[in-house]
């Protein structure tokens, strides 16, 4: 498969998927610790950039007003500790399998320092399709958008993301294009095709 190295990866809109990679040296300068309920392991983890902590902030703030409380369980992650999962995941799954639901070292959103994997209590924290399914995951795939966030990888959509269906992980892109994505009914990767010819 073709792989771009994507030339601006501080671009709020930047596209990560498996023919666009982020240059491997890429680490976003206004990293900042989320200020919101989090899950932990890494400090690395509890990073985002500026901007979409912001935005994070305001998301859970929102869901609490509506009666849910969300935890951060996932953001920021360097290139190299990619390449250390992933290669953990091959080793598990065979390398095919493994990149069903791991980015292979590049093609991590997670390097963006734009992307947090969300979760609740009652699910353990877990990172589980379940989610989709609560009142909670249900409500946040209603209302990202209003904060910033699309699910960048829905349900249904794998044959086009390449990443099974995670109702967990949200991709901050800035409210105005959060919501033309939301309202466009696509994925984050045909919409951005279709927006900038590629
Ligand atoms: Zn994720």
């Amino acid at each position: 498969m073709k792989n771009i190295i994507i030339e601006n990866p501080e671009r709020i809109d930047a596209l990560v998927n498996k023919k666009r990679s982020l240059p491997a040296n890429y680490i976003p300068e206004d990293l900042v610790a989320v200020d919101v309920l989090h899950k932990v392991e890494k400090p690395e983890s509890k990073m985002l950039r500026r901007e979409a902590s912001g935005a994070l902030t305001e998301l859970f703030a929102a869901a609490e007003i509506s009666g849910f409380e969300f935890w951060a369980v996932s953001g920021y992650r360097s290139y190299d500790r990619q390449v250390y999962l992933f290669n953990n995941y091959a080793k598990a799954h065979g390398e095919e399998e493994a990149n069903r639901f791991s980015a292979r070292p590049g093609q991590s959103e997670h390097q963006t320092g734009l992307t947090m994997d969300v979760s609740i209590k009652s699910l353990n924290y877990d990172l589980v399709e379940e989610l989709g399914e609560t009142p909670e995951g249900k409500w946040l795939a209603d209302n990202a958008h209003k904060y910033g966030f699309i699910i960048r990888y829905p349900k249904g959509t794998e044959h086009i993301t390449g990443y099974q269906y995670e109702p967990w992980h949200i991709r901050y892109l800035g409210k105005e294009l959060a919501a033309k994505v939301f309202e466009s009914k696509f994925t984050y990767d045909e919409f951005y095709e279709k927006e900038n010819a590629v």
